[in-house]
């Protein structure tokens, strides 16, 4: 679709009116711009609070049935949600291109990889979501049958950033569906296209039960959602999310965040160079940098630094260099926005000035829209912001060490705490290490692994995160509230504790209660051996 594409732009203007609902005036709107020239793709109706009260009555109403259709029911649709996404691939995937500037292959990717997730939990929702009958725990319970049951909260917002619209929005929306609740998606301003028409394409194409909704708009959209939501699941920056932690607070609903990151890479002596040479540059300029758990720092033995160095820097070399076209031509493509850039250039320009040196890239590139060459810098210190704040950018900052001790005092040396990884030929000793950072994950030989195995949790920790996403079935019950039933399989008229209180009563009670608890009859038995 060309940039100012009429058929983008009507479909903007009739879904804002019909999203606006019974707003009086027209909502302020926002134009979307593709980074990788900076033309105006859409504008769209920033929505208020009315509007997002309005939305999220909608799914209230809708919520009850959806959740008694049980987890078959509700999979039946995440199944023709999948198929759709299959059949509008291209579609979407150039949507998601167009609005954030990512190589094809990862905007292609990603369909896919949102894909994988709603499979995961469609095939286990029964599984996870299954009532548990736990024994009861003492003889005074003894007759009670116990059920723990999983009862989905009834409107869970999920707010997105712009580095994986799609993977993001459905990595959260789909167990949270399956879990029975409905779910409000607030994408991010920068990049709200392709989620916006697969939220379409769920109610108008497929005819799905009204249990999504998108919501669009700015950070004031985002608030208001919170304080509609009955459960808040949250990715983007730590100061949004410690406001978002702050506004549930005061709607004293439940909330998980998944954070910034400055994730740290430690290569040890006896790692396999060639593989640790690529993961770093994957792993660095994946997504242009901007995943949140991009390789940020990198920690290098001093034996293999020179080494390590020289392989990075080649390949850096090799990469090409080029946003928004539809095909497999370019490894690395435009930063989000022009914002995005000056973070970048700031920490790099910074870097240089304070003594480190850019073996490849260190400037904007010489190309149309926010694009920044991949840089490898060298020479570099802990104390740089290069080092320190999250750079998001397709930036490798390399950092000699004396020896792993000084690597993981470095690595630890961080206000953020999402993940990292470690590269030694010693699986073992990488495993063992691995206990010893402040992360919530840490890779052994490998990049992101853990965000694509869904049995393993995605937790930041310090400024990271609160909660977690996915991880088996934790991933799908955080959107449920646990309620037990206790009924009672014996009934006689009255029970010990009830009215009226003897002293008859009450001394059999707390007779039989400290025999129990006391276990005295097996310190008698002891008392009388001695
Ligand atoms: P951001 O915090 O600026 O915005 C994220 C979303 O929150 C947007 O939709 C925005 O409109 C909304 N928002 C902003 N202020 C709000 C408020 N006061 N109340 C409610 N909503 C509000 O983040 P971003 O710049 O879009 O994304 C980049 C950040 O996301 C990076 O820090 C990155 O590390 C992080 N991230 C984390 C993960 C993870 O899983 N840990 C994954 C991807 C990105």
């Amino acid at each position: 679709m060309g940039a100012s594409d009429p058929e983008v732009m009507t479909d903007a203007a009739e879904n804002g009116e019909r999203l606006s609902g019974n707003t009086p005036q027209p909502a302020p709107g926002f134009e979307v711009r593709a980074p990788a020239d900076g033309s105006v793709i859409a504008s769209l109706p920033t929505q208020g609070s009315e509007d997002v009260r309005a939305a999220v009555g909608r799914l209230r109403r809708n919520q009850p049935a959806w959740e008694g259709l049980g987890p078959s029911g509700r999979g039946h649709w995440l199944g023709r949600m999948r198929d759709w996404l299959f059949d509008n691939h291209d579609r979407v995937a150039s949507l998601l291109q167009r609005e954030t500037g990512k190589p094809w292959q990862e905007a292609a990717l990603e369909i896919p990889t949102a894909i994988d997730v709603i499979e995961y939990y469609r095939k286990r929702a029964k599984e996870f979501l299954a009532d548990s009958h736990p024994r009861p725990h003492s003889l005074l319970t003894a007759s009670k049958r116990l059920t723990i049951t999983c009862r989905p909260y009834s409107v869970v917002g999920v707010i997105c950033p712009w580095n994986f619209p799609i993977l993001i929005a459905l990595a959260d929306a789909a167990p949270a569906l399956l879990a029975g609740a409905a779910v409000a998606i607030k994408p991010s301003e920068l990049t709200p296209l392709a989620t916006r028409e697969i939220v379409r394409g769920w109610r108008e194409d497929l005819g799905a039960p009204g249990v999504l909704e998108v919501l669009t708009g700015t950070a004031a959209t985002g608030a208001a959602l919170v304080d509609e939501a009955d459960y808040v699941q949250f990715t983007g920056s730590t100061d949004t999310g410690r406001k978002i932690a702050q506004r549930a607070a005061e709607q004293l609903i439940p909330y998980s965040l998944e954070l910034g990151g400055k994730d740290a890479m430690i290569v040890l002596a006896d790692a396999d160079l060639e593989r640790a040479a690529n993961g770093a540059v994957w792993g660095g300029m994946a997504n242009c940098g901007q995943a949140c758990t991009s390789v940020e720092r990198v920690y290098v033995e001093a034996p293999v630094h020179d080494e390590f160095v020289a392989l990075v820097a080649e390949r850096v070399r090799g990469l090409r260099h080029g946003a928004g076209r539809p095909s497999f031509d370019a490894d690395v493509g435009a930063l989000s926005s022009e914002s995005q850039l000056a973070i970048v250039e700031r920490h790099v320009s910074e870097a240089l000035a304070q003594g480190a040196r850019a073996l490849v890239g260190g400037r904007r590139a010489d190309l149309p829209g926010a694009c920044f060459e991949p840089t490898v810098l060298v020479d570099v210190e802990q104390s740089m912001s290069c080092m320190r704040e999250e750079t998001f950018g397709p930036t490798l900052p390399v950092m000699k060490v004396k020896d792993v001790e000084e690597a993981i005092r470095l690595a630890n040396d961080s206000s953020y705490g999402l993940s990292a990884s470690i590269w030694t030929r010693d699986r073992a000793r990488g495993e063992h290490l691995a206990r010893r950072l402040e992360v919530g994950a840490v890779n052994v030989n490998d990049i992101f692994t853990n965000i694509f195995t869904f049995p393993v949790p995605q937790a930041g920790w310090k400024d990271s995160g609160v909660g977690a996403r996915l991880g088996g079935a934790h991933g799908i019950r955080k959107y449920c509230r646990p309620q037990a039933i206790t009924a009672t399989r014996l009934t006689p008229r009255s029970e010990l504790p009830w009215y009226p209180y003897t002293a008859r009563k009450g001394r059999l009670a707390l007779h039989l209660t400290r025999f129990l608890l006391a276990r005295d009859w097996r310190r008698r038995l002891g008392r009388r051996r001695r």
